[in-house]
């Protein structure tokens, strides 16, 4: 299985992202059956925001965790407007209170905002002391910002990565590497649009007897120091997505996919949705 080190712990290298759930009632239990199912077959990670549904995604997710917080690696993030000293640790309240949880394992400022860095720093070690979170870390921060930050409690950068978004590769990830430090994938299949029709990837995919998303998934993480956090409703996308936790592309592949999707030659501005 693929697994990535983050701090003392080994994580499974894909997780579960939850952008779009938690907006419909409807859905409710459609998309915590999805989660449990994805726990179940070893996608721990679960990614969420308050961003997300207003709330309801949080929700979702403590629906899910229901007596099983303990199996769960629990992420969240932090809208940049509640990012100041005060309102970083009442954002961080009322997300425990969604998530039923007395603790979040990783906290993130969602993107860079009007706050001073220093004070939600402040705001987040505050935090860990109380034991409200565990680590905390950034999201959508390119290596300027990260320099900037210049902070070693930083855990992890949650940016835009995927086979037809591979900016990050020209300096941002083997920072990250060169750091120890897991960057997250979001977006990894490519919100299921065109990238999964690619002929190559498709190719790849049938020779396989996989699917084009899994590919695109084992090939994040074979990067290295790489988490990708696909999120999932259908069942089958949710058993595709565990299943390619133990695919490995070999080099002729991973030539293959160069060809089609090259890798950067100069630095480009951090992609973002
Ligand atoms: P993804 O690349 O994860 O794509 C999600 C879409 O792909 C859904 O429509 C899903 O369908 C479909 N899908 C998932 N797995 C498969 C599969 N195996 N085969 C075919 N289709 C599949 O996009 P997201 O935008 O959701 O990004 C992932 C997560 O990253 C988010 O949910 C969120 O947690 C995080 N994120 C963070 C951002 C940030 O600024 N920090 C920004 C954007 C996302 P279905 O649901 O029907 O199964």
């Amino acid at each position: 299985m693929h697994t990535v080190q983050l701090a003392n712990q080994t994580l499974p290298a894909i997780g579960q992202g939850t952008w779009r759930m938690g907006e419909r009632p409807s859905e409710h239990q459609t998309e915590v059956n999805a989660l449990r199912l994805g726990i179940d077959l070893g996608m721990t990670l679960i990614d969420t925001a308050e961003m997300y549904g207003e709330g309801g995604a949080e929700q979702v997710v403590g629906d899910a965790l229901q007596g099983i917080r303990d199996q769960a690696y629990l992420v969240s993030k932090l809208y940049p407007h509640n990012a100041s000293r005060h309102g970083t640790i009442e954002a961080c309240e009322r997300s425990l209170r969604r998530l039923r949880t007395d603790t979040i394992d990783l906290y993130l400022l969602h993107w860079r905002g009007q706050h001073p860095l220093e004070e939600t720093v402040d705001a987040f070690e505050r935090l860990r002391e109380q034991g409200k979170i565990r680590r905390w870390g950034v999201s959508n921060f390119d290596l300027d910002d990260m320099h900037e930050l210049n902070n070693r409690a930083c855990a992890t950068n949650q940016v835009l990565y995927s086979l037809e978004q591979r900016g990050v590769e020209f300096d941002l990830l083997p920072w990250c590497q060169q750091q120890a430090m897991p960057l997250m994938a979001y977006c990894p299949v490519g919100q299921g649009g065109r990238l999964l029709q690619d002929v190559t990837l498709r190719q790849i995919a049938e020779r396989r007897d996989v699917t084009p998303a899994q590919v695109a998934l084992a090939w994040l993480v074979q990067q290295g120091g790489v988490i990708a956090i696909p999120k999932a409703v259908t069942p089958a996308h949710v058993r595709a997505n565990a299943a390619a936790l133990e695919l490995n592309l070999d080099a002729a592949d991973l030539r293959l996919l160069d060809g089609v999707f090259p890798p950067p030659t100069r630095k480009s501005p951090l992609a973002m949705v």
